[in-house]
This record gives C-alpha cells, sequence and structure tokens, in this order.
C-alpha cells in the first residue's frame, strides 16, 4: 500500500510473554533473519472470559528488555490502558499497538492519548473487532492529535457473523478503503489472527503483499502446540523463517498509479466475490434444512405463495439499493431454481429410502 519502494515491516514474536524461556529462545530464532523489525509479545492479554492466561504481567517488560539487548531487536507490545503505555515505554518499547477490542471503544482510546501525548514512539491501531471503518478511522485521528509520531495501521479481520474458513474475516475492501482515504498511514497486516489455524497464514501474509501492504505482523512461538493464548495459530520459528524465504515482495514502483489503483479495485471485487459465495453456500445450507423439514412434515417443495412474495420483496430492496429489477430477478430465479433442485433431490432420498 506504499508508494514508495520500502522495505516492508516485519514484526513477529508471541501472541504472549509466558516465560524467560519461551521469550528468549523464540527471539533467538527469529533474530537470525534480516527481514524481521521487531519481535512482537502480548503481555498484559484482554480475555473474552476470565480464568485464561491474562499475560505474564509487568515481569514480561524484563524479558523484552533482555530481547532487545541480547538480539538487537526493537520490541513491540499491546496497551490498552495509560499505565501500561508508562511501564512500557520505561522498558524502552519502541512500538506500541492498540487491540482491537480497546480500538472498539473511543472512551478507553481517549484516555491511551492522555498517555501518549507528545511521546515519539511508533503507535499502530488494530483495526476494531467490528467492520466498522469509522470507528477505526477514529481511533488513528484521537492518536494523530496528540502526537507528531509515525502512527500505523494493523489489519487483522472482523469477527465473522457470516460462515467462514477464517477466525476474523478479512473484508479486504475495508483496509483498502482506509489507504484510499488515509494514503499517509502505513497498513500492516496480521495474518495470524485473521486466520486462526496456521496453515492458513502463509497464503494471507502473500494476499496482503499483494496488496501493497507495508508489512506484516505473524504470531511466532518456540512450541505453538503449547503456547497458552492463540496455540492454533502461531508458527514456529523455523516456519516463520520459511514463509518469510517464500515470500514474493512486489516492487512497488514498476505499476505506476493508474495500475495500482486498477488493482485495488479488482481486489476489492475478489473479496466482495467471495463474500458472496459463502453467502450462497450459506443460503443452500439452509435450503437443504428446509428441504428436510419439509419431507418430515410432507410438504411440497414449491410454495407458490412464498416464491411471489420472495420475488416482490427483494426486487423492492434490490431497486432501493440501485439494483436493475431485471438483473434481481434473473439473479433470484437462478437461485430458485437451484434451491428447488436441492429439496427435491432431498424429497428423492426419502422415496429411495422408502423403496
Ligand atoms: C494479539 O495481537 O495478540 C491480539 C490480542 O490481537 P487482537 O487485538 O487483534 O485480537
Ligand atoms: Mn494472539
Amino acid at each position: 500500500m506504499s508508494q514508495h519502494a520500502q522495505k516492508p515491516i516485519i514484526i513477529a514474536g508471541p501472541c504472549s510473554a509466558e516465560t524467560e524461556d519461551q521469550v528468549m529462545r523464540t527471539a533467538a530464532k527469529i533474530a537470525g533473519h534480516s527481514a524481521v523489525t521487531a519481535f512482537r509479545s502480548g503481555v498484559w492479554k484482554p480475555r473474552s472470559r476470565p480464568g485464561n492466561f491474562e499475560g505474564a504481567g509487568d515481569s514480561a517488560l524484563q524479558w523484552l528488555q533482555k530481547v532487545k539487548k541480547v538480539y538487537g531487536l526493537p520490541t513491540a507490545v499491546e496497551v490498552a490502558t495509560p499505565q501500561h503505555v508508562e511501564k512500557a515505554l520505561e522498558a524502552g518499547v519502541e512500538y506500541l499497538w492498540i487491540g482491537a477490542r480497546t480500538t472498539s471503544n473511543p472512551f478507553s482510546v481517549q484516555e491511551l492519548t492522555k498517555a501518549l501525548k507528545g511521546l515519539e514512539v511508533k503507535i499502530m491501531v488494530k483495526n476494531p473487532v467490528n467492520p466498522d471503518l469509522s470507528l477505526w478511522i477514529g481511533a488513528i485521528e484521537r492518536i494523530m492529535k496528540v502526537t507528531s509520531a509515525k502512527v500505523m495501521a494493523i489489519h487483522r479481520g472482523f469477527y465473522p457473523y457470516e460462515q467462514t474458513p477464517y477466525r476474523n474475516i478479512p473484508k479486504w475492501e475495508i483496509p483498502i478503503e482506509l489507504k484510499t482515504r488515509m494514503p499517509e498511514i502505513s497498513i500492516i497486516c496480521d495474518p495470524s489472527h485473521i486466520s486462526g489455524n496456521r496453515a492458513l497464514v502463509p497464503e494471507v501474509a502473500q494476499y496482503a503483499l499483494d496488496l501493497n501492504f507495508d508489512g506484516l505482523m505473524i504470531e511466532t512461538h518456540i512450541n505453538p502446540e503449547h503456547a497458552l493464548s492463540d496455540a492454533n495459530q502461531q508458527l514456529t520459528p523455523e516456519n516463520l523463517i520459511k514463509l518469510l524465504n517464500n515470500l514474493q515482495f512486489r516492487d512497488q514502483n514498476v505499476n505506476g498509479n493508474v495500475q495500482n489503483a486498477l488493482e485495488s479495485f479488482r481486489n476489492q471485487i475478489d473479496s466482495i466475490d467471495s463474500q458472496i459465495l459463502e453467502l450462497l453456500a450459506q443460503r443452500m445450507e439452509t435450503t437443504r434444512k428446509i428441504g428436510a423439514f419439509k419431507r418430515e412434515r410432507n410438504v411440497a417443495a414449491f410454495q407458490l405463495k412464498r416464491w411471489k412474495n420472495i420475488i416482490r420483496s427483494r426486487m423492492e430492496t434490490g431497486y432501493s439499493l440501485g439494483l436493475s429489477k431485471d438483473f434481481v430477478r434473473k439473479m433470484l430465479q437462478s437461485l430458485h431454481k437451484e434451491s428447488i433442485r436441492i429439496q427435491s433431490e432431498i424429497m428423492k432420498q426419502q422415496k429411495d429410502q422408502e423403496n
């Protein structure tokens, strides 16, 4: 997403600092790769429910100081309160990031600005949990008001209300829109929290680079299976290095602005299409459930009255959204045909069972 060819920012390290040994052993392996810009680690962990591991707390900051001293790696931690900011700065942390839950709450962001005022530390703002671009931009603006330091954004995906292979659905059109509205902001992608599963991380990371993101934040743990948080999505340092070596870094100067703009539109289309397909799959799954229900109660698959209502209400909604009535009718006919086919098949299965 950068206009200039710049070295991408690569931030890697565990979801949470658990022990000094885990932090130092992870850092030792990560530090060996020249692409790595900083070592990340959660120190205070926001958890959805109490009783889970809530981070090692203040003592973890000493381990991060040691990482910096021994391996020369700048460090990055999540801050959620002004006290976190003070403590992280005392420990010489160079990158602070605001987590998705904190960005979601303007009161918390406003509290944080008190501690960030006038600071020269780099600050990264993760997107809010819900796909609300104004909330994301609002948090960035609040911070930019109090500091002239570099403010960056982290795209970590959004809570999925629909069926999706991702833990947090990427909705790439949202960070693209952020870049369009705030071209001066660097955006890095967090493929770990988008994926929720380590197998998906490399392809999401590459996709982000193809979209010209300015860097990546990737959770890496010396022993991911036994991690105390986000065990499914963390990579071993070996797999992180493999991923970094296989990434295709784009030459951002080659394409020129027109090509970049065109690509950004195409990427929006790609993302929207995949969401349409996921929704269609969900619709057909529901159709199957209705089919089974009708079969049990001996109701015919095709119900004329219901179908007429569907056509009428959808055409009205589509029209109010700027779609042509003819297009909406044809699309519905095709959807309906497929639904009837699915339901008839379910009915047929019953007949086959009876015979
Ligand atoms: C994290 O980076 O470990 C984290 C808690 O992320 P998020 O705020 O994106 O959920
Ligand atoms: Mn995590």
